[in-house]
């Protein structure tokens, strides 16, 4: 029996600290904990780190503190469109979903692409009628709005409307969420949700459903689920990157995220950041924003989250 690990991102566009009360601090940390403890429960008693990493991604789409499922970014024709995608690194098996708009959970309607049906990836309105079909949780589309995404969107609008120029900041700029695991059995899985980004052009896609952009697992190598603007994502083949780094490279799982974050991506000018694990259990989150809403749980069983700098034990698992 191998080690078991699993780690997950809430988005690199974390807010400054002193934009959001301590009450809300605590109750995204809570939120992250819960997530891990969800995929940890199901890794802990033999299960695979595809159904980890799926558990995970839903615990973070039905909070509000992330930009995934309730709680996602808006269009900027003030609705929203979710993107997602899971990926088993045992077979390479993976499925994803672009713009839907009704289905609950964009994880698990990536899931039951990948399981029931011949494609990888499903768009707009099919695939929401998909996901229905498959028996998914369906809800209006104002089920995802919050009131702090209204308020981004109209502040992002404004500024537009007077032609300021102060380009977005990182927090009104990215958001996703994502989980990586490594089971029992050796094997990898990776899953990623988004809202996109506040303002986004509608029928945009980004990175997150794009598998080896913002989605990859491969066994005996890595797996990665990213964060940040997904185009520079998509152009760099960014968590394929890690893995090919590591295969033909043979970078460590450190060596390759580090050089795919601080000089790749930022090369481009832009926030970026990811959670990874490898084949022994190991665990990285590098970033290169003000702060990374993250957390993993290791060979030690302790829950760890974060949302800036600093790391917080959250107690056992
Ligand atoms: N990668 C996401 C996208 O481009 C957004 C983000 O993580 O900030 O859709």
């Amino acid at each position: 029996m191998g080690p078991i690990a699993v780690a997950i991102h809430g988005g690199c566009g974390t807010l400054a600290r002193d934009l959001q009360g301590e009450a809300q601090w605590e109750e995204t940390r809570q939120h992250l904990a819960a997530s891990l403890r969800a995929a940890w429960a199901i890794l802990r008693s033999g299960g695979r780190a595809l159904d980890a990493v799926e558990a995970a991604v839903v615990v973070l789409e039905d909070s509000p503190h992330f930009n995934a499922g309730y709680g996602a970014a808006l269009t900027e024709a003030g609705d929203h469109e979710l993107d997602a995608s899971i990926m088993d690194g045992a077979t390479l098996a993976a499925g994803g979903v672009c713009a839907v708009r009704t289905l609950r959970n964009p994880v698990r309607a990536a899931r039951a692409v990948m399981e029931r049906s011949d494609c990888v990836l499903i768009t707009g309105p099919a695939a929401d009628e998909f996901g229905r079909r498959c028996g998914l949780d369906v809800v209006p589309n104002d089920h995802f709005t919050t009131a702090r995404r209204v308020e981004a969107l109209a502040a992002l609008k404004a500024r537009a409307r007077r032609g300021t120029i102060v380009p977005a900041s990182e927090a009104e700029r990215h958001g996703t969420v994502g989980a990586v695991a490594l089971d029992r059995e050796g094997h990898l899985a990776a899953a990623t949700s988004t809202g996109g980004f506040n303002n986004k052009p509608s029928g945009r896609v980004g990175d997150s459903p794009i598998v080896g952009a913002g989605t990859y697992a491969r066994d005996g190598v890595c797996a990665v689920s990213g964060t940040g603007q997904g185009e520079i994502f998509m152009r760099r083949v960014a968590a394929y990157d890690v893995a090919a780094r590591m295969r033909y490279g043979g970078a460590s799982l450190d060596e390759a995220t580090r050089a795919v974050v601080f000089e790749d991506l930022h090369s481009h000018g832009i926030g970026a950041g990811l959670v990874a694990v490898d084949a022994g259990g190991g665990i990285v989150a590098p970033y290169n924003t003000l702060g990374m809403a993250r957390g993993w749980i290791g060979a030690d069983a302790a829950v760890r989250v974060g949302t800036h700098a600093e790391m917080i034990e959250m107690g056992a698992a």
